[in-house]
């Protein structure tokens, strides 16, 4: 998607540890009419397959997946990154091993918000080493629904997620996939 990866170059900065910041216009200040962009994008990305809801992750995913959401006319349900307190069963949990921060934690996501045999759409902003993704994906097939597919904003080509999510079938479609980035703030995109 043109206008995303001129976005990242105008304003992207590569930070210590492989980590992109974007904080200019999709992490801190948001950007609108480029996430308005980007949800017409994902819908033209998944237009073949039924959406029933998507989910995504607190906090970043929230923006870009309401947003998606308008054009797929489906409610959004995003999981917490909470202590899981699963006490009377009557959440689903995951553990996800956090890329930016380094360290594991939990996400909960409430069973009245994802049904069995519907058709669930990932939605997140990062795809870096994809245990967000898988997360999600673990909780979704907790539910006995099904993975429509994963929608990632920017997709770190030179981490494993993205090879990680296609090798087990998912359908996954990136706005932008850096190819890669060095420390002097070069960054390059597969085609
Ligand atoms: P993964 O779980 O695929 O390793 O990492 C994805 C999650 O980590 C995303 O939800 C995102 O919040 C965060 N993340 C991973 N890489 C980056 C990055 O380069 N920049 C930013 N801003 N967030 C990242």
């Amino acid at each position: 998607m043109d206008i995303l990866k001129e976005r990242i170059l105008k304003d992207g900065r590569v930070a210590k540890g492989g980590v992109l910041k974007v904080d200019n216009f999709l992490n801190h200040q948001i950007d609108v009419k480029l996430y308005n962009e980007m949800g017409k994008e994902f819908k033209k990305l998944f237009d073949d397959v039924k959406v029933d809801r998507i989910l995504t992750i607190e906090a970043s995913g929230i923006g870009i997946a309401c947003v998606a959401a308008q054009y797929f006319d489906v409610p959004v349900v995003f999981a917490k990154k909470a202590k899981s307190k699963n006490i009377d069963g009557e959440v689903y949990t995951s553990t996800v091993e956090s890329f930016t921060y380094g360290k594991s934690y939990d996400i909960t996501v409430s069973k009245k918000f994802i049904l069995e045999n519907e058709n669930v759409l990932i939605i997140d902003d990062f795809l870096a080493n994809g245990k967000a993704s898988l997360g999600l994906i673990d909780i979704v097939k907790k539910a006995g629904a099904n993975v429509a597919g994963v929608g990632i904003a920017i997709e770190k080509g030179f981490q494993d997620g993205g090879k990680t999510l296609k090798e087990m079938g998912i359908n996954l479609h990136s706005l932008a996939v850096i190819k890669s980035m060095d420390d002097e703030g070069n960054i390059q995109f597969e085609d």
